[in-house]
């Protein structure tokens, strides 16, 4: 395994355009699930940006579970990121869903995300860990942690320096929430690999309700950020909406992450 050995390659600290992940300080990356509009997304940006994100998040190729749900603005989506980028001046990660997309989303993306769907996808893997981007990989919802630590690799072995991971929720017995946020994997990944580790409560629990709680326990057991997704009218909507945060539910998350980093010595 590339994580038990003494890597030449580790980094605890990675940098996303000028955002640092894995030090100190938190990251919050935020936006919406989807981007819908150019008034959603910029609405959305400027939101996460003033509340204390410092990376934008949006999907323009989406993947959805069903073939007839939206599938996203694709092209036009990731020039509207870039429009939000040059405004608010934080930087883009967005998901890619194939090899085919690879040249198109990296030309925009700060960091191409690899989501939960693709994290067994060892040739996108490989051919995204080669971009000379940094990587946010998601763990896949019915992955073990040692699966997603042999996906990791592949992004490592490409090439790839600068590999962030998220937990994102599994696949449990239990269905009063989207998925089970295991929360276990956060200090197990910290011991077993050097790389950042952010958490997204929003798949996670797939209830805006809980998404805050869930911020706060994943600083406290040592994530290095949380990914969440914003929508200026949840109802409104076409992906996620159940676990979209407004603007104003945002601010109290970040204010209730800003005491649960004061009390084991980070900051946000
Ligand atoms: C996302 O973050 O946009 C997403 C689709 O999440 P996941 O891959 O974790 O389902
Ligand atoms: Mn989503």
């Amino acid at each position: 395994m590339i994580f038990e050995c003494d890597n030449p390659a580790a980094k605890p600290e990675i940098k996303v355009g000028n955002v640092v992940l894995g030090g100190n300080r938190l990251v919050l990356i935020a936006g919406p699930c989807t981007v819908e509009s150019r008034s959603q997304l910029l609405e959305t940006a400027i939101a996460a940006k003033e509340g204390g994100a410092s990376i934008l998040r949006g999907g323009a190729y989406k993947p959805r579970t069903s073939p007839s749900s939206f599938q996203g603005l694709r092209e036009h989506g990731l020039e509207l990121l870039a429009e939000a980028r040059e405004i608010t001046g934080m930087p883009i990660v967005t998901e890619v869903l194939d090899t085919t997309q690879l040249e198109t989303v990296a030309a925009v993306a700060d960091m191409l995300q690899i989501g939960s769907r693709n994290m067994g996808n060892s040739v996108l893997l490989q051919k995204a860990g080669a971009m000379g981007k940094p990587v946010l990989l998601k763990r896949g919802m019915c992955s073990t942690v040692n699966e997603f630590l042999l996906a990791a690799e592949y992004v490592l072995e490409a090439g790839c320096r600068d590999l962030v991971l998220c937990e994102r929720g599994i696949r449990t017995f239990e269905t009063a929430t989207r998925f089970t946020l295991d929360l276990n994997a956060v200090p197990l990944l910290k011991r077993q690999t050097w790389l950042p580790v952010v958490v997204d409560p929003s798949h996670g629990t797939g209830r805006e309700e809980l998404v805050s709680p869930m911020a706060r326990a994943a600083v406290a057991c040592g994530a290095d950020g949380v990914m969440v997704e914003l929508h200026p009218c949840p109802a409104d909507a076409l992906c996620d909406g159940p676990q979209c945060l407004t603007p104003e539910k945002f601010h109290d998350l970040v204010k209730g992450l800003r005491l649960m980093a004061s009390a084991i010595g980070r900051s946000v």
